[in-house]
């Protein structure tokens, strides 16, 4: 059996020296189990998580264990009644050649259907991730103008082209002429920008000029700071990956949003004035609450409107201490 372990934690890019092949006895089925010989192995970017100890959305592999993955498998030995010698099979065996598993965590998959490869990818979790993340979170509306990064890849090419079935003005953002002329031409893209070769800012208010309405986000960093610029009232941003911070090896400057996503942690744009209807159950509530004392109220109050200036200066640098009130007359 030949596997492929983690040698040594990558430090920025990884290396092929951080990777080993070693050759290991083929593993013994157990009650239950089924012995599985890969066919196809997935790679996908959440892999580079797993290689460091930093938080990400994937628990992290020891050093000199088998790297996690994805794999199809066709059944060698079997010790379940559901599987067969000859079944083909969705496991999880990362990359090595052969593998045991427990016949209850494997999916049998009809090679009629599909080519196998496609249950790693398009009808896999690649697929999933476009499709869930598109239409739940990004909810994209016919005639809405969706901007997809990582564009040509297993998740971005088909949420891009899930977005276009929903009627949607679709940019993809790539990093190839190559992949940015696959999109436009093959999938179907209404614009493709290269990130490499043109100024994503102004690409994108050339591709887009009636704003953003949803951001398929699979990369964050530069790409994300360009399409905050040109978002939409009630864009929506799905933050599925940020790919180009995978590698770095101190977080990137201003806000990290990798916790964001870890976390399925909720940022929504705020404005009091979408908020007229709830006045009533607001003057209610918090005029029972001062009364009963459940609500604490403090007030910093300034006497004299010549004295607005300074309070407010100092409001600024943290003066004030509770609500800045000017009493301009008794
Ligand atoms: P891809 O097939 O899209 O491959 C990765 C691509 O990312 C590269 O080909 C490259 O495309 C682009 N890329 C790499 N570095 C950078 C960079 N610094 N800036 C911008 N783009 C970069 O991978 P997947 O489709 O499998 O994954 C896409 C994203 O989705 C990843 O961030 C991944 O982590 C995330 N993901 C998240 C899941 C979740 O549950 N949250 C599940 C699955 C995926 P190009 O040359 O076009 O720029």
């Amino acid at each position: 059996n030949q596997q492929i372990v983690l040698k040594s934690r990558p430090v920025g890019e990884p290396q092929e020296s951080d990777f080993a092949l070693v050759e290991s006895p083929i593993p013994q089925l157990g009650e239950g189990e089924v012995l599985n010989r890969t066919i196809y192995l997935s790679l996908d970017p959440y892999m580079r998580g797993r290689l460091s100890t930093n938080a990400s959305y994937a628990a992290s592999t020891e050093l000199n264990s088998v790297i996690v993955g994805e794999t199809v498998s066709q059944v060698i030995q079997s010790h379940h009644p559901d599987f067969q010698p000859g079944d083909f099979v969705l496991s999880n065996h990362g990359w090595q050649t052969y593998a045991v598993a427990k016949g209850k965590t494997l999916r049998k998959l009809d090679p009629n259907q599909a080519p196998l490869s496609y249950y790693l990818g398009v009808l896999g979790m690649p697929g999933l991730t476009a499709y869930a993340a598109l239409l739940d979170i990004g909810q994209p509306k016919a005639g809405e103008t969706v901007v997809i990064s990582a564009a040509s890849g297993a998740v971005g090419a088909v949420a891009g082209q899930i977005a276009k079935i929903k009627g949607a003005r679709v940019v993809g953002i790539v990093g190839s002429d190559q992949k940015r002329d696959y999109i436009v031409k093959e999938l179907g893209f209404n614009v493709g920008i290269n990130r490499r070769t043109q100024e994503i800012a102004s690409a994108l208010k050339e591709a887009a000029p009636d704003g953003i309405d949803v951001y398929f986000d699979n990369t964050a960093g530069e790409i994300l700071e360009a399409v905050l610029q040109q978002i939409n009232l009630g864009a929506r941003i799905p933050l599925v990956g940020l790919i180009s911070q995978y590698n770095a090896s101190s977080p990137p400057p201003g806000p990290n949003l990798l916790p964001l996503l870890i976390k399925r942690a909720l940022i929504k744009g705020f404005l009091v004035s979408d908020y007229q209807h709830r006045f009533s159950d607001f003057a209610r509530d918090v005029t029972e609450w001062l009364q009963s004392g459940q609500l604490k109220y403090k007030e910093d109050i300034v006497v004299g409107l010549e004295n607005a200036p300074r309070a407010f200066i100092g409001l600024l640098r943290g003066e004030n201490f509770g609500k800045l009130i000017v009493e301009v007359s008794q």
